[in-house]
């Protein structure tokens, strides 16, 4: 499922259309995305605007059309952006198609968890949903004293359960949460009450760092994160943890609530 940095990326491949006018609309009007807003209200909602901006947060996404029209999207798990020119032929899984002055906007998704929400503002600004949400672990907001107060309300969650909450942590999933309990050494599934308020001082140090690392390496760049990373080894059983003081022991992968975990079972010891 895509994370913060998956969707920073998704994001900006819209960009090539950013100032055209909108000319078609196009909608699967059966597909599943439309769940939330009908494709009909789509059409009319955004019809003679054009595109003015776009913003992520977390796991959300958010496309400004012209006088106060807020399109908000979420790629479920199998959601794609891109662009083509107009004209293109149409493929089989694309819901949604915007045809600007000379750029094609397409939202794919096989799956079709993906959903759309459509705002139009009296006053022009972002909606009051999109306002209300948290801040990011890359965002000043996200500070210390938040962190350590969400944690505290959660005694008994496992720490990595606790980092999937986008109430506290929005657009950190399931690699970002094991990829931040792994570099802390602590092993995912202790209760978040039993860690010193050291070890949630650490959590929220690499919480920070893992997500500026994800949108350094993903969102700018689109490569495989290096191997010095847990990320690059965690999808696979039989695979070695790349941190050297445990000598490579072989990692655990174990379901947590629900979620794919892997984690070093040297390394992250309580
Ligand atoms: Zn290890």
């Amino acid at each position: 499922m895509p994370e913060l940095a998956e969707v920073e990326y998704n994001r900006k491949q819209w960009d090539p259309g950013l100032g055209q006018s909108l000319s078609k609309i196009r909608t699967h009007s059966k597909a599943r995305i439309y769940r939330n807003i009908a494709a009909t209200a789509i059409q009319r909602g955004l019809k003679g605007r054009s595109f003015v901006a776009s913003h992520a947060h977390g796991k959300q996404m958010l496309f400004e059309f012209s006088n106060g029209a807020w399109m908000g999207l979420h790629l479920g798990m199998t959601g794609k952006l891109h662009t083509r020119p107009v004209g293109s032929k149409i493929e089989k899984h694309d819901h949604l198609v915007l045809d600007l002055e000379h750029t094609q906007l397409v939202f794919s998704d096989y799956r079709m968890f993906g959903k759309l929400t459509l705002d139009v503002t009296e006053d022009g600004g972002a909606p009051e949903w999109w306002q209300a949400l948290p801040p990011q672990p890359q965002d000043k907001g996200f500070t210390k004293i938040r962190h350590l107060t969400f944690a505290r309300r959660f005694p008994k969650t496992p720490i990595k359960t606790l980092l999937l909450d986008q109430r506290g942590y929005p657009g950190v999933g399931n690699w970002m949460a094991d990829e931040i309990c792994w570099r802390a050494q602590i092993a995912p599934q202790s209760p978040s009450g039993t860690l010193s308020d050291e070890q949630i001082h650490l959590i929220w140090k690499l919480t920070r760092q893992v997500s500026r690392d994800a949108i350094r390496v993903i969102s700018t760049k689109w490569e495989t994160p290096p191997k010095s990373w847990l990320f690059t080894h965690r999808w696979k059983d039989g695979g070695i943890c790349p941190r050297r003081v445990c000598g490579g022991a072989e990692l655990e992968r174990a379901d947590l609530r629900g979620r794919t975990t892997c984690w070093c079972p040297v390394c992250q010891f309580c």
